[in-house]
């Protein structure tokens, strides 16, 4: 190890930087972050250093370096794009024994300004000791991509309730059981989903021994489309500490591939006309697996709140006092459309935008119909594909032009998309004999055009 990393307490001591350019401004920053007196040592400032002047706490020294402005200082950064006085202020620090980085000299350098992950009061650093500042912040950016913003707030939390769980064990051991249960269980899950105040109070009631660490929850996500590279973060944190994941047909296999491997896996179905299980049983699967005090996984395609049953679900947890929270997805229409190459909404074709669903009741489409004819939007709509002539009949029937065009897209977003493009009056002919498989998304409007124009653009399905 080249270096000891430590973090230096430098709130109300002195700071001095060289320098007045852009970096030196960056450094003054990050300094100011950390609560420093701040002297700017250099001739001229660039603007922004000027307007930061205003803040307290930083101050101007209009003059060439010269080593009696390091008088008092705790810590020194050269940012100067000068290398004789970057060396001259190495220098002169250094015999005064005071820390000193120069910006891009690792030579020069006492000490090293780390990549940092800021969750205050948790802080990462990361250094590649000079050798290689980018690899670090490429290692930066992805530990930021595993930590919640809301870690800081937890760890600000944790820091409340230290003296308390210290009285109350004793024992260095059990503290630590504690606190693991705390971060990994339902009160971690509250803070990080912005649940503060009912964070505290469970963690407050747990302190006192009168509360549960351990209680059933349950997680309503949203899935997204089927490409696992557009799950949120906190779908996919979830869906590695779930006990048990309770998910449909639509919840693509990429995506069910990264649930956690130790979850109890219960798919509950939904095809068309063939419900494996009615809705009524799925909501009180729930509420019963999250009374034996398992962290539920409820995974859905999409988004839980787009025709995805998601509101029913959550009254009957409502009803029965379950924990819960909603982690919404990327809906179909948002991610099939993009992967298809067809925009939803276009300054010249379509100023809005309008999602429906195409399921057929006893054999009829019942939709109304003159508000999908409306020139100047897009019609998306979903579960359409078995009613797809009667939707293309009904919509020329209400006045829509028969060259109109039209999209259906069968599972987009995977390796298996595929996408027939046509007009009203051509779609149902195309499609008789494709083969399509659900599910498939209709997107209906002169958006529909641009596909040939954008197709390229689009990413490209997931990678089986
Ligand atoms: N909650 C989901 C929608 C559930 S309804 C969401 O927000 O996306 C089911 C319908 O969604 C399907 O019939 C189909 O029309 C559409 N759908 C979902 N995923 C799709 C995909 N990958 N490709 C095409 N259509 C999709």
């Amino acid at each position: 190890m080249e270096t000891l990393p430590i973090f230096l307490k430098l709130r109300q001591r002195l700071a001095v930087v060289i320098g007045g350019g852009e970096v030196a401004s960056r450094k003054v920053k990050l300094l100011h972050k950390a609560g420093a007196r701040i002297c700017v040592v250099a001739p001229e400032l660039h603007a922004e250093l000027e307007d930061m002047l205003s803040l307290a706490h930083i101050s101007h020294v209009a003059a060439v370096f010269s080593p009696q402005h390091l008088t008092g200082a705790v810590v020194v950064i050269a940012a100067t794009d000068n290398e004789d006085v970057n060396r001259e202020v190495s220098l002169a620090a250094q015999a005064a024994n005071i820390p000193v980085n120069v910006v891009d000299a690792p030579e020069l350098c006492t000490f090293i300004v780390p990549s940092i992950v800021d969750r205050s009061p948790l802080l990462v650093a990361v250094s590649s000791g000079g050798a290689a500042p980018v690899l670090a912040r490429m290692l930066r950016t992805r530990i930021e991509t595993m930590i919640p913003a809301s870690y800081g707030r937890l760890a600000a939390l944790a820091g409340e309730f230290r003296d308390v769980v210290k009285q109350r064990f004793s024992n260095g051991q059990q503290r630590r059981i504690f606190w693991e249960d705390v971060f990994q269980g339902p009160i971690g899950e509250l803070m990080l989903s912005g649940q503060e105040t009912q964070a505290r109070e469970a963690l407050q009631a747990a302190t006192m021994g009168s509360g549960e660490l351990h209680f059933g929850e349950v997680y309503l996500v949203g899935g997204g489309p089927g490409d696992p590279d557009l799950l949120t973060f906190r779908a996919l944190r979830l869906m590695q500490q779930a006990d048990v994941c309770v998910y449909d047909k639509l919840v693509s296999k990429e995506v069910m591939e990264l649930v956690r491997r130790d979850a109890e896996l219960i798919y509950v179905g939904k095809s068309r006309d063939q419900h494996t299980l009615p809705q009524e049983d799925i909501n009180q699967l729930l509420v019963r697996l999250a009374k034996e005090g398992k962290r539920v996984l409820r995974l859905k395609g999409g988004d839980p709140f787009i025709f995805g049953r998601g509101g029913e679900e959550i009254e009957t947890l409502m009803e029965h006092q379950v924990p819960f929270q909603v982690v919404p997805g990327i809906t179909a229409a948002n991610g099939v459309s993009s992967y298809a190459g067809i925009p939803l909404t276009h300054r010249d074709y379509a100023q809005s935008c309008l999602f429906t669903t195409g399921h057929l009741k006893d054999g009829s489409v019942d939709l109304d119909w003159p508000a999908l004819v409306r020139t100047g939007q897009t019609v998306v709509i979903y579960m359409g594909l078995v009613g797809l002539p009667e939707i293309c009949k009904q919509l020329i029937a209400h006045g829509a032009a028969p060259e109109l065009p039209i999209a259906i897209v069968q599972q987009g977003t995977t390796q298996r998309q595929r996408v027939v493009a046509g007009t009203l009056a051509s779609l149902p002919g195309q499609v008789e004999g494709a083969g399509l498989r659900a599910p498939c998304l209709i997107i209906v409007g002169e958006v529909v055009r641009l596909r040939e124009k954008l197709a390229w653009f689009a990413p490209s399905p997931a990678a089986e």
